[in-house]
């Protein structure tokens, strides 16, 4: 529920060469981690590679599987397939903890971009149920790795599409979607000193406020496009155009890749309005307009509102397929 609350860390690292060599039946995973245990899951016409570091939890390993398959339905869902051909995840079990946490994607020396992941040696089914993390750190693999200033997108993609592909998938209600954009958004808004998001590289505006410019992506794609796209049709044609995490793009070229996909120009004009400068939203303005109503953490909706069938669009499974660019 919490999306954003933890920090996660999605870098693309060099790592040093010097994996362990293990004895003959043990092997090392990316980082020196020893694996007890690996399955191979085939997951939107991807390979995934799920490795169980050496360690106990009290969950079967069955379940961690199923987990990360949950993760990479959600994202399927989104993006209309698995954004790249192979990845790997590291589930590193922690001793006397609870939860997930330390999620962490990287694209190593072994050129398969990877996921670390903790999870607490006494973490339950439904934490592991709860789960969002290993869903954004999956939602990661799908954008080019941007210069430091531009971290916000990143973030602001993963803090975004996470609950909507979970929801898609049917893992969570449309109401917690947007449960978690009434309490989160605020903290994405501008603060006193405010230089736009290219310049103001605090946690709110990092997550939240990198989400905030994904929510006005996305209305601004269906108000062009009498909602037949959205953002998600952008960010398909990212993919689609090779834009994954092992790339480094500039932030320009993946705006005009997105704005391609939609035939509109919603990112490049939305970014040159909060690059540099505060752009405050009115959310409450917002939340009316979309049919949001929230009674403390209860949400409801209004049917009669002036964008609701656009708030409907954004939370809908999408049938359009991914076209794969890639081998
Ligand atoms: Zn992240």
């Amino acid at each position: 529920m919490a999306a954003g609350f933890a920090v996660c860390l999605a870098l693309v690292a060099i790592f040093v060469s010097g994996m362990a060599e293990g004895p003959a039946h043990v092997r090392a995973a990316s980082g020196g981690d020893i694996v007890a245990e690996s399955r191979q899951l085939e997951i939107g016409g991807a390979t995934i590679t799920v490795n169980l570091v050496a360690g106990h939890t009290d969950i079967p390993s069955q379940r961690l599987y199923a987990w990360v398959t949950r993760a990479g339905r959600a994202v399927t869902m989104y993006y209309g397939g698995f954004p790249v051909g192979r990845a790997e995840v590291n589930v590193r079990p922690a001793p006397g903890r609870n939860g997930i946490f330390h999620g962490f994607t990287f694209f190593p020396d072994s050129r398969v971009l990877t996921t670390r992941i903790s999870v607490g040696e006494h973490t339950t089914d439904e934490e592991l149920a709860d789960d969002w993390m290993m869903t954004h750190e999956f939602v990661h693999l799908g954008f080019p790795a941007m210069a430091d200033e531009h971290h916000w997108i990143e973030e602001g993609i993963a803090t975004y599409v996470e609950p909507i592909g979970r929801a898609q998938d049917g893992q969570i209600t449309v109401n917690s979607v947007w449960q978690q954009l009434v309490e989160g958004l605020p903290q994405g808004e501008p603060g006193p000193g405010d230089r736009g998001l290219d310049h103001t590289h605090t946690w709110g505006r990092t997550y939240w406020g990198g989400a905030l410019f994904c929510l006005m992506a996305d209305l601004g794609i269906r108000r062009a496009t009498e909602n037949r796209m959205g953002l998600e049709d952008a960010l398909r044609g990212i993919v689609a155009a090779g834009g994954t995490m092992d790339q480094h793009w500039t932030i320009e070229r993946a705006f005009s890749t997105g704005d391609k996909a939609t035939r509109t120009t919603v990112l490049a004009g939305l970014y040159e309005k909060m690059k540099a400068a505060p752009a405050p939203v009115d959310l409450d303005q917002l939340w009316r307009e979309l049919g949001v109503v929230a009674n403390g953490r209860n949400i409801t909706f209004r049917d009669d509102a002036p964008l609701a069938a656009i708030r409907r669009a954004i939370t809908e499974p999408p049938t359009a397929r991914l076209t794969p660019v890639k081998p």
